[in-house]
């Protein structure tokens, strides 16, 4: 059972009217379901708050169509019809004892309301901040008056969805930072100029939200630790004057603070470029300020480092958003004193991909995340085997792993044959890439997990052939062989006609720099992969000294890490260390001593003198044995299984999100009866007239 250690987390919390269970406080996250798939939500965080999440949050929830925010999927109350999808959500939690809280969101600025088409109001009119060609309108008096109506009666339905705390969002640069800051906000009447009349406006809603709903009802802010409360610039200076100052004016005002900071690639940093506890300097004097509870997050998975928080008197609440997505069940295992069962984040914000893309939020981690209520799936339990029937799996990858690990706690007799000796597949490799150490708990977790089961076992160094295969009879064989990087410049913007590259010149790939070698220089990374691989690939070089040049067809760097927060400090961390970076340009051709560049508008072509190229393009499945497999069968075989399958990157190369998603639904899938027409429930919101 539990360690006494960790009795502090299980304390009972009082906030405002309300009492929390414990000290375990799901911050409100991005779930890229928002108000579409309202079953979705309560089915994620119905679970959460059965794995012991003290308090459970929603994402943001705008109050009104003047702060609307596609293509990312916000929450909404903005009339009683909304008031239903919350309540799926609000019972699930009650259910299992927790608290349900609700972040209204006004938008401001940060919102163009592409979809309804309001205008959008800000203190003066600004551009937009999110990119779009739209200026805000400078509120007015009576603007601000029905800003403030409309908070107040989304916080009553939240009432009459049963929340227990609501929201007062004063942070991330949304309308109230847009007031609360001294750049933003020029206005020069009561509500603009010095701190107390840019401060109005969250005073005001904080009172009117007491007022309201306060009997009930704890009202929480969220408040930005650093600058003004206001936007920084993504710079992340700590600059506490400011907010000393309103502390001093707000601090006793509401029930809760949650404390964060507005530079998202900070607050919720990858492992690539932020430690675990990244907001301690900025959040750490809070508590002094205030008598009121305080929570903030840090990617914490430890309960040592959680305790210690709140000893040393920097938080009272663990906050979290990642940990919980990665392991709704964290609180519980470590009630449990199951502390080896735990599910770490590995800090790669696969998670907020789904913000940006207007999809369900998915995990590397855990597979299970937004497939609770459509595919039934439990981040803890899984259905019994179906029959004494034996899997024999062939790579242990992610995906391999997966399988293996899922299949196991079905009660299945499980194989895992892997041709190294090393467990991990691409995970193993990639996290010895600078800054990704933290991946490796994908396999580390699973290994653990598999450790423990007499019924499956692993081989190392078993490369297997399709005659070993079959010679072992198993019943059913998952082929999850992965991938491997392409060396001949095919990808995205070289599907038909490829590159020139002469065979004798010095061309790598990202399996090649893995494995250690470090190609001479000056070197060009030619990066039509997009995402993190070829940024890490360029830093891995340049770390050993050698002059590289990263070359990119898209416009920008790492365009899909824009959606990881990769994206940026990916690219200040290469130009700080001198990678220089050139886009727009396609790879025609690479003689050995030189790349001849394309570029993408004019044709024009360019030359850059070096020595190696690396190709991140793309990756070729390694199917060879599940095609020969494949004949095998087809042509009769007399040992034949019941089933084979390919899984993970094997079958279609991608994220590593990806590959454990893979491996679980094979496991999930086993000798079940799925119905290939209607795979999964759709989450579907009905309008009512009434
Ligand atoms: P995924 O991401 O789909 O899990 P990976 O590339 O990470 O795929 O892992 C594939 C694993 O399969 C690697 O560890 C590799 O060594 C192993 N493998 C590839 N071919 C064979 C084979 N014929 N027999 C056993 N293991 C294999
Ligand atoms: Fe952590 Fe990655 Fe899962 Fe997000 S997707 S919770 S960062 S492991």
């Amino acid at each position: 059972m539990r360690d006494p250690r960790y009795d502090i987390l299980f304390e009972p919390m009082k906030i405002g009217p309300v009492t929390s269970k414990n000290r375990f406080y799901q911050v409100p996250h991005c779930t890229g379901s928002g108000a579409q798939r309202p079953r979705i939500l309560a089915g994620l965080r119905d679970v959460k708050a059965e794995g012991g999440w003290g308090v459970v949050n929603t994402e943001y929830c705008s109050v009104h169509p003047s702060f609307d925010d596609p293509p990312h999927p916000c929450a909404s109350l903005w009339d009683d019809r909304d008031i239903k999808a919350h309540a799926l959500m609000t019972e699930k939690v009650h259910a299992h004892g927790a608290l349900a809280g609700v972040e209204l969101c006004l938008g401001g600025a940060r919102m163009a309301n592409l979809e309804t088409r309001e205008v959008s109001m800000s203190s003066v009119s600004m551009p937009n901040l999110a990119g779009n060609p739209f200026q805000t309108r400078a509120m007015d008096k009576q603007d601000i008056k029905d800003v403030r109506r409309w908070h107040r009666n989304a916080a009553l339905r939240a009432k009459e969805a049963e929340f227990d705390l609501v929201y007062v969002y004063a942070t991330h640069g949304y309308l109230l930072s847009q007031f609360m800051s001294p750049t933003m906000n020029t206005r020069s009447d009561e509500y603009g100029g010095v701190l107390e009349n840019r401060i109005r406006l969250v005073r005001e809603i904080i009172e009117d939200t007491k007022e309201a709903v306060g009997d009930k009802m704890a009202v929480a802010v969220r408040f930005s630790a650093e600058t003004n409360g206001g936007y920084d610039g993504g710079d992340g200076n700590p600059m506490p004057g400011e907010t000393e100052d309103m502390f001093g004016i707000l601090g006793e005002l509401p029930d809760l603070w949650d404390i964060n900071i507005n530079d998202y690639s900070v607050e919720m940093g990858l492992s690539r470029f932020v430690q675990e506890g990244a907001l301690e300097p900025y959040i750490k004097s809070i508590k002094s300020m205030t008598s009121k509870p305080v929570v903030s997050v840090g990617r914490f998975t430890s309960p040592d480092t959680m305790v210690s928080q709140i000893k040393r008197g920097i938080v009272d609440f663990i906050g979290a958003a990642r940990p919980s997505i990665a392991d709704p069940f964290l609180p519980k295992k470590i009630e449990e004193g199951r502390l080896e069962d735990i599910r770490e984040c590995i800090g790669c914000n696969i998670c907020y991909m789904g913000d940006g893309k207007g999809v369900p939020i998915r995990c590397t981690q855990n597979p299970t995340m937004s497939e609770e209520w459509r595919r039934g799936w439990h981040p803890e339990k899984i259905q019994p085997k179906r029959s004494d029937d034996s899997v024999l799996i062939i790579g242990a990858g992610p995906a391999g792993l997966e399988a293996a690990h899922a299949l196991g706690k079905r009660g299945y007799n499980v194989l895992l044959a892997e041709a190294t000796r090393d467990l991990g597949g691409r995970v193993k490799k990639e996290a010895q890439l600078p800054g990704l150490s933290e991946w490796i708990r994908v396999r580390d977790y699973r290994v653990q997990q598999i450790d423990k089961m007499d019924h499956v076992e692993i081989f190392r160094e078993s490369k297997m052939s399709a005659e070993q295969v079959l010679d072992i009879g198993a019943d059913h064989i998952a082929i999850a062989t992965g991938a491997t990087w392409r060396r001949d410049g095919y990808g995205a913007n070289a599907l038909g006609k490829l590159p020139q590259i002469s065979q004798e010149a010095n061309i790598y790939s990202p399996d090649d720099i893995m494995s250690g070698l470090i190609p001479e220089g000056p070197v060009v990374v030619y990066d039509d992969d997009h995402y993190y691989m070829g940024t890490v690939i360029a830093e891995a070089i340049r770390r050993s000294g050698v002059a590289v040049t990263l070359v990119t067809p898209e416009d920008k760097i790492s365009t899909w890490g824009y959606y990881t927060y990769d994206r940026w400090r990916a690219q200040t961390k290469l130009m700080e260390m001198g990678v220089d970076l050139v886009v727009s340009q396609t790879l025609s051709s690479f003689d050995g001593a030189k790349v001849a560049l394309s570029c993408n508008y004019t044709g024009v072509s360019k030359v850059i003198k070096c020595s190696s190229l690396v190709l991140v393009t793309a990756r070729q499945p390694n199917d060879t044995l599940y095609q020969e497999l494949s004949a095998v069968l087809s042509n009769g075989s007399a040992a034949k299984p019941k089933s084979l399958k390919r899984i993970g990157d094997c079958e279609a190369p991608a994220i590593i999100a990806a590959a454990v998603y893979s491996g679980h639904r094979y496991a999930r899938h086993l000798e079940e009866i799925i119905d290939t027409d209607n795979p999964l429930k759709h989450d579907r919101v009905f309008y009512e007239d009434t």
